[in-house]
């Protein structure tokens, strides 16, 4: 995945898939029998690019720290509005 496409945060949950399919688990780059106990992970919440992963993949990326939830993404953001909304009035005031 290119590191200009590289999502802030993601949804994960379980998956139900009856269908008889198989994808590519994104994490490990294996293959992935839908019918096998796995995971869903979507790109900021964004359903029409979810992505079917090896639920133990998930489980060691998050782990590592990477795949983190929209909560604990949050949680490492600066309060962006307050600095910029003191930079405007800065700027007003001069
Ligand atoms: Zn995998």
């Amino acid at each position: 995945m290119p590191a200009t496409e590289k999502p802030l945060w993601w949804e994960i949950r379980r998956a139900h898939n009856r269908k008889p399919a198989s994808y590519r688990c994104p994490l490990c780059g294996e293959l992935l029998p839908a019918l096998s106990e796995h995971m869903l992970m979507f790109p900021e919440g964004d359903h029409s690019r979810r992505r079917h992963a090896h639920t133990e993949c998930v489980l060691e990326a998050r782990r590592r720290g990477r795949l983190p939830t929209r909560s604990e993404w949050q949680r490492t953001q600066p309060p962006r509005r307050s600095a910029a909304s003191r930079w405007l009035r800065r700027l007003a005031g001069r």
